[in-house]
């Protein structure tokens, strides 16, 4: 597990691309996450796009595909570099953590004051550009997304207002929650969302279940993880092997129309209250980047189960989870309008998790089934035991059961313009923010996922 800190994650380090240090900027020299964007070449008739690999710095892409082009990457590190960028998207380094380690080794130098070595003045203005001009693609193609329910919290949470009399199944602190969720439908931070129908359950004093517009449309604020290495179909991965197969982390939005899941979530689980859209941050931080932000998994209060000795893991339990301070956003259309700032609307920590994402992996392969390089596994919604460290709507509104056991209605979010929130509106942007800090060590983000809601179709 790569939890040691080294030269790359000194503080001290700083780069000639000025924006990287600001100490406000998500991106310094020590971050390096990974994207993917659509580089033109050419001109005129000869003029053809094609997919870069690039790496975020202060508010600049380092183009790294220019940089192999152009022969610095051979002439600093080795051939193999060259190799792993040819396979396209960030494959190549998925699948080999020394090769990973090596290219951020080799493009800090580049990036920072001291400088890359020779002929670097002649490709620094070249490797640049601007993020807010890049046209960003997803850093790896999903094909394979799982969705899991690791918040012990969010799960009793959302369990007591189906079940006060208990909120909590018996098998959740065995066993790792999730389902198989649709890739086709993750789409890049900033994406429309555009508000999904579907058939709802029968309003109170009717028969006949409805179909419209949802009318509880939801976010879940999330933790994705990428895989690194895939296993072999009916080879499971060990948990003490675990973490090798993770490459790095990004931002989750689960979207999720609540009143479309109440009706058609029983007994299969989700459907389409959540295939419709699931938003990512563009970028992967990369384990490398993480490692000073490593912690111990939650500890699990006195008197739960110990989990099975194929979940149990010295070295997962001592340094399994992660530093991570995740927030949540709303800006509604009249407060843009307006001008005024996003109200925050929720601040969490990814340490609350009860189960570890090498725990999660482990129990996804230990039946046998194959994860691949580039999958995506996300942690469900990330909430903590306050009211405010709460990961969507749903548990932010919840008031608690009333008298004869009847849920109170829903506390309604005061905003700043005045308007209230119980659901998204159309026009509503949600914001996801995501920062990893520790003393002795910058503070690196996640860059945002955001969408905005768009009217159901036909509206
Ligand atoms: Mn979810």
């Amino acid at each position: 597990m790569n939890i040691t800190p080294n030269e790359t994650h000194n503080p001290n380090l700083k780069s000639w691309v000025e924006s990287a240090n600001d100490p406000n900027s998500e991106f310094p020299i020590q971050n390096l996450p990974l994207c993917v964007f659509a580089a033109t070449h050419g001109e005129g008739t000869e003029q053809h796009t094609h997919a870069h690999q690039g790496v975020a710095i202060g508010d600049q892409i380092l183009d790294v595909g220019m940089l192999g082009e152009s022969g610095y990457l051979e002439r600093e590190g080795s051939s193999e570099l060259l190799d792993a960028l040819e396979q396209g998207y960030w494959f190549g380094f998925a699948e080999s953590p020394r090769l990973m380690g090596e290219l951020r080794t080799i493009l800090q130098r580049f990036l920072s004051e001291e400088g890359g070595g020779q002929g670097i003045r002649r490709l620094r203005d070249k490797a640049l550009r601007p993020q807010s001009e890049t046209h960003l693609l997803p850093p790896l193609p999903i094909i394979n997304y799982t969705d899991f329910y690791a918040s012990v919290h969010h799960a009793t949470t959302v369990g007591a207002m189906f079940r006060p009399e208990q909120p909590l199944l018996p098998n959740y602190k065995h066993v790792p929650i999730g389902y198989h969720g649709r890739a086709s439908s993750i789409i890049l931070s900033g994406s429309k969302i555009t508000r999904p129908s579907g058939q709802q359950s029968p309003a109170e004093g009717q028969s006949e279940p409805t179909f419209g517009p949802c009318k509880m449309l939801d976010y879940e604020l999330e933790v994705g993880a990428y895989i690194a290495r895939g296993n072999q179909l009916g080879e499971p991965v060990p948990i003490g092997l675990a973490h090798e197969h993770l490459f790095g982390l990004c931002l989750v939005n689960d979207w999720s129309a609540r009143d479309v899941q109440k009706w058609e979530y029983q007994p299969l689980g989700p459907f389409l209250a959540k295939n419709f859209a699931t938003s990512i941050s563009p970028y992967i931080v990369t384990m490398d980047a993480l490692a000073p932000f490593r912690r111990a998994a939650m500890e699990r209060p006195a008197g739960d189960p110990k989990p099975l000795a194929y979940l149990f893991d010295d070295e997962d339990q001592k340094n399994g989870g992660f530093e991570i301070t995740l927030e949540v956003y709303l800006l509604t259309s009249q407060m843009a309008e307006k001008k005024m700032a996003p109200h925050r609307l929720s601040r969490g920590s990814f340490r609350d998790m009860y189960w570890t994402f090498g725990q999660m992996l482990t129990h996804h392969t230990s039946n046998g089934c194959n994860l691949l390089s580039g999958d995506l596994i996300a942690s469900g919604t990330v909430s903590g035991k306050e009211a405010d460290s709460r990961g969507c709507l749903l548990e932010l509104t919840w008031d608690g059961m009333g008298e004869g056991g009847k849920p109170k209605p829903r506390k309604p979010i005061q905003l700043p313009s005045g308007e209230t929130r119980t659901f998204l509106a159309d026009g509503d942007t949600v914001i996801f923010k995501g920062f990893c800090e520790r003393e002795g060590y910058r503070k690196i983000g996640f860059g945002e996922c955001w969408g905005r809601i768009f009217a159901a179709g036909g509206a």
